[in-house]
């Protein structure tokens, strides 16, 4: 039997090690906004990187992880069952990928169209599930990064709202490529007041990655979503 545990207890170390900085990052970004580090859930963003590190991760206290690709994240989920995680859909989503992702995903943040809202809808209700759904917001409004311009969110929010089996949590965003990342993480805590004015249980703001988790929380994030400072670069990996 060939049995190597040296990399494994590196492995531990060094995710202990990232979570630690990233907490601490996020505690001090809290300090410097007034807020309570306890309003902001961690979502450890695990794409490209396999099942044993998210065991890794649940086992130093993450509660949250999120994917991009329904391909990769549907086995890396059914390799996790028996762990208590909560899965989150963040990458741009297919109808006819609704079906599987409702399986394990319990928040889909990247709703931004009535297309997907209607085929959430359907697949979890056949699944009997009750699935979490924000509204991707584009703060650049440009087309083909995902997102829904503001304009478009009174009309989703009242689609999903209207759907038994979805549950509306509030908003997400991606900070504009090329752009001042604080600037835009205001006009997404704009967008969310007022959706929050209409649906007050929608109180759900996902901004922040490795990069600009801190403007985000000086901005409202509610969750933010990191990869990179938890887990290490992805190599030849274009997002
Ligand atoms: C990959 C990804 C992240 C994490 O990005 P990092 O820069 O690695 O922290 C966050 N949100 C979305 C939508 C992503 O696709």
């Amino acid at each position: 039997m060939t049995t190597e545990p040296e990399p494994a207890a590196d492995r531990v170390a060094e995710l202990r090690e990232n979570l630690a900085a990233v907490r601490a990052r996020i505690a001090a970004a809290c300090d410097r906004a007034g807020r309570d580090p306890a309003e902001i859930t961690l979502i450890a963003v695990t794409k490209t990187f396999p099942a044993s590190d998210v065991r890794l991760l649940a086992g130093l206290g993450i509660t949250d992880v999120g994917e991009n690709r329904d391909q990769e994240a549907a086995p890396k989920a059914t390799a996790c069952e028996g762990l208590t995680l909560r899965w989150h859909f963040i990458g741009q989503l297919q109808v006819n990928k609704c079906a599987s992702v409702v399986r394990y995903c319990e928040v889909v943040h990247s709703v931004d169209r009535s297309k997907l809202v209607r085929a959430l809808a359907s697949r979890a209700e056949a699944a009997g599930r009750v699935v979490t759904c924000l509204i991707q917001v584009s703060l650049d409004d440009a087309v083909g990064r995902g997102g829904a311009v503001s304009a478009q969110v009174p009309d989703l929010a009242s689609e999903i709202a209207a759907e038994p089996s979805l549950r509306l949590g509030g908003v997400m965003a991606v900070a504009p490529l090329g752009q001042p990342a604080r600037p835009a993480f205001a006009r997404l805590r704009e967008v969310a007041k007022e959706l929050q004015s209409a649906h007050p249980g929608a109180s759900v703001i996902s901004a922040g990655m490795s990069g600009d988790l801190d403007d985000a929380i000086a901005e409202g994030a509610t969750h933010v979503r990191v990869g990179t400072a938890l887990l290490g670069g992805r190599p030849g990996f274009v997002r």
